[in-house]
């Protein structure tokens, strides 16, 4: 009985604690630089990732936070990415 619940959690003491389970994860967020058209996103957390042209488009954050910036963003696309 034990054995079940240890392969979902971890095992504190006498106590069986819980996993939780992991999301699944469908979409992922990326901008896109209209000055370059280069495409950013971030795949770890405090992982900040930029186009590298003078609009400086960035990301960052992973799959855990979405934290963005640019020069002028105005000139800037938001893109929903499906992960198959
Ligand atoms: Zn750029």
């Amino acid at each position: 009985m034990k054995t079940s619940l240890v392969s979902l959690g971890f095992l504190l003491g006498d106590k069986v604690m819980a996993a939780k389970p992991k999301k699944e994860i469908t979409h992922h967020f990326a901008l896109q630089c209209l000055e370059c058209e280069t495409i950013v996103m971030s795949l770890q957390r405090h992982s900040m990732v930029y186009c590298g042209c003078e609009n400086y488009v960035s990301v960052d954050g992973g799959f855990d936070y979405f934290k963005a910036g640019a020069k002028d963003i105005s000139k800037i696309k938001s893109l929903k990415v499906k992960i198959l």
